[in-house]
């Protein structure tokens, strides 16, 4: 017979959690209520919220938008977007997570203190994505945005460097990115760094390894966007080379399914408990 685990380790972070329960309390009072983007990077709980009346809005529609309630997700907004609110008399219902709140607060507090002509913030993330652009807002979008270490090319070694990192992103990746700044950086100016990679995610990782590798299949329950996701999905393949990303049930390949004694459920911070014990009972069989 075979069994299937959930993993306890997997599902929403605070952060997520957080923004989903604003979400619901603020629909109890009045059923129109807007999200600036998906509230959370997974289309079946974004689903789930649109039954109970919530809209997902982009920043084109809020510019066009006046006297509504909008909430903010937990990723976070540049500071353009709390004015176009206050023109608009467009309520702000902020659910940007503490812990991307302190990161543009110290963005926007060292940005303040340097002379954009000798140095340099730099934000180790994702392009485009919306936490990196609500941090990239803290600096007038004078921040050097890089994903990789052959980005490194876009910094100037004779100024100051101030890096810090998006929330979601390896600490590993992170540590290499600071030992190859340390070797290109001229020796008479600053190099200073922040680690402000989220432990929801970086906690994750050593428990995430060890439960899929307990397992003969490992599907990975989280939306294609997700940057943690990305992260969680690439440390289970590490340790259990058969596993398989899936954004619901009916993703799986029966295929997988063949010889397989133990099945592991997990996902991201992304990822609601209850799909993934959709998953699980489609497959406990
Ligand atoms: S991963 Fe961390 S920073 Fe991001 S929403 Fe969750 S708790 Fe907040």
């Amino acid at each position: 017979m075979r069994t299937v685990e959930i993993d306890e380790g997997s599902g929403f972070c605070f952060g997520v959690v957080n923004a989903i329960q604003s979400a619901e309390k603020e629909l109890t009072i009045d059923k129109e209520l807007y999200c600036l983007g998906d509230i959370v990077h997974n289309s079946q709980e974004v689903a789930r919220l649109q039954k109970k009346g919530l809209r997902t809005i982009n920043h084109e529609d809020l510019k066009n938008m006046h006297n509504k309630r909008v909430l903010l997700r937990a990723h976070g907004e540049p500071p353009s977007t709390y004015e176009i609110a206050e023109k608009n008399s467009i309520r702000i219902i902020d659910a940007t997570c503490p812990v991307v709140l302190q990161l543009q607060k110290k963005i926007l507090k060292q940005y303040k203190e340097m002379n954009p002509i000798d140095s340099q913030i730099v934000i180790f993330g994702k392009s485009g994505h919306a936490e990196v652009n609500g941090l990239v807002g803290q600096t007038d979008g004078k921040a050097i945005v890089i994903e990789k270490i052959t980005d490194l090319n876009l910094l100037d070694f004779n100024k100051n460097i101030y890096l810090f990192s998006q929330t979601t992103m390896s600490v590993d990746d992170f540590k290499e990115i600071v030992a190859e700044i340390q070797m290109r950086i001229h020796k008479n100016v600053n190099f200073r760094y922040f680690d402000t990679i989220c432990r929801q995610v970086a906690n994750r990782i050593p428990h995430i390894r060890e439960f899929a590798a307990r397992h003969d299949l490992i599907l990975f329950v989280a939306g294609k966007k997700s940057s943690n996701g990305k992260v969680l999905l690439a440390e289970c393949i590490k340790a259990n080379a058969n596993t398989h990303l899936i954004s619901n049930p009916d993703d799986i390949n029966p295929q997988w399914l063949k010889n397989v004694q133990s099945v592991g459920v997990c996902g991201a911070t992304s990822t609601p408990k209850w799909l993934m014990e959709e998953v699980a009972r489609k497959y406990d069989k």
